[in-house]
């Protein structure tokens, strides 16, 4: 088997037991973003999957999609589109209603946000689920973009998020936990 080399920066990433809820443990890349060399270790290895894709932009998925989803447009010099929780955006927009285990929730996208044919990825810090992923490609596709595919900082494997990603199209993890 070959051995997979851990990336400097994945140090940087802590557990909190219990947070938001009890039984979640949840990854906090607040440490990461911290540190520039090593924020910007991990930006880098998200971009590089995307160099030779001539995306149009990114998209990020609030909140933290939005950090490293707008760094990773300034690294590859491509425009951000943010996709937010509903109500947060001030123009015309595209909603999207999709359930998570317990509880169903909303995504919204300006309208105008894209045109169409635009070439974008799709882009926040940890796939879980996979529910919200899922949610932000079927909302965006409806503003008639071209999504390339998505990626994550970490994947939480065994919660069913890659399966549920079913399209034929990539989603790239820099880490598995
Ligand atoms: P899911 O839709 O279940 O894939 O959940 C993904 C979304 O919830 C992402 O926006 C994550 O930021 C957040 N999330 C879910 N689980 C965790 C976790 N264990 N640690 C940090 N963020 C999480």
């Amino acid at each position: 088997d070959a051995t997979v080399a851990v990336p400097a920066w994945a140090s940087r990433l802590r557990d909190i037991a219990d947070f938001p809820k009890p039984g979640i443990l949840f990854k906090d890349i607040m440490p990461l973003l911290a540190h520039s060399e090593d924020f910007r270790g991990a930006i880098v290895a998200m971009a590089d999957r995307w160099r030779d894709q001539k995306l149009d932009a990114v998209v990020g998925i609030e909140s933290r999609g939005f950090i490293l989803g707008a760094a990773m447009a300034l690294e590859l010099g491509v425009g951000f589109v943010p996709v937010r929780k509903p109500g947060k955006l001030p123009g015309k927009v595209l909603r999207e209603e999709y359930t998570l285990e317990y509880r169903s929730d909303c995504i919204e996208v300006h309208a105008d946000a894209l045109p169409a044919g635009a070439r974008v990825a799709i882009i926040d810090d940890v796939l879980a689920t996979g529910g919200t992923l899922v949610a932000a490609l079927s909302l965006v596709r409806r503003l008639g973009v071209d999504v390339v595919g998505a990626g994550v900082l970490v994947e939480l494997d065994g919660l069913g998020g890659r399966g549920r990603w079913e399209v034929d199209l990539p989603l790239h993890t820099e880490l598995v936990f």
